[in-house]
């Protein structure tokens, strides 16, 4: 399937990313989603599927993300979906904003880290260009389902 780069996962922050991709956050589906995105990249076969259900304030009660491919995109989506709980959709964008920033260097996860939770984890990936696709699939298809959700609720 694939020939990238393996990102060498050892010390505190690799066992965090081996242990999210083994461990995989949030996979039970939710009934009735308001916000559904799927994304592929068949450059390595990773899959990413979300769902997210929403309480009346607007705020993520329910999160699932299920994903397919290398331990970075599995890594990234069950982090993903640990950290939407209670936040607005805004603040998901936001989230997400700080995270892309990040991995393309144009932060670094100082004076970020509280905001990134297990994210910064993902930071050693910058020094791959080709894997940061992989950690950030996930929050390309929670930008897409925010913004399909938003146009239907017009
Ligand atoms: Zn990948």
């Amino acid at each position: 399937m694939t020939s990238l780069p393996d990102v060498p996962l050892g010390g505190l922050y690799g066992h965090l990313i081996l242990d999210h991709y083994r461990n995989p956050r949030n996979r039970e589906p939710v009934p009735n989603a308001d916000i559904e995105a799927e994304e592929f990249n068949p450059f390595c076969g990773d899959r990413i599927a979300l769902q997210l259900g929403l309480d009346s304030q607007g705020r993520v009660a329910q999160a699932c993300s299920r994903s397919e491919g290398c331990s970075i995109i599995q890594a990234s989506a069950s982090m993903m979906a640990d950290l939407a709980f209670g936040k607005s959709l805004g603040e998901l964008e936001d989230l997400a904003e700080l995270f892309r920033a990040m991995m393309r260097g144009e932060r670094s996860s100082d004076g970020i880290a509280e905001e990134l939770g297990d994210l910064k984890a993902l930071e050693v990936v910058r020094a791959y260009p080709v894997r940061i696709k992989c950690a950030l699939l996930p929050w390309v298809a929670l930008e897409e389902g925010i913004a399909r959700f938003r146009k239907q609720s017009e």
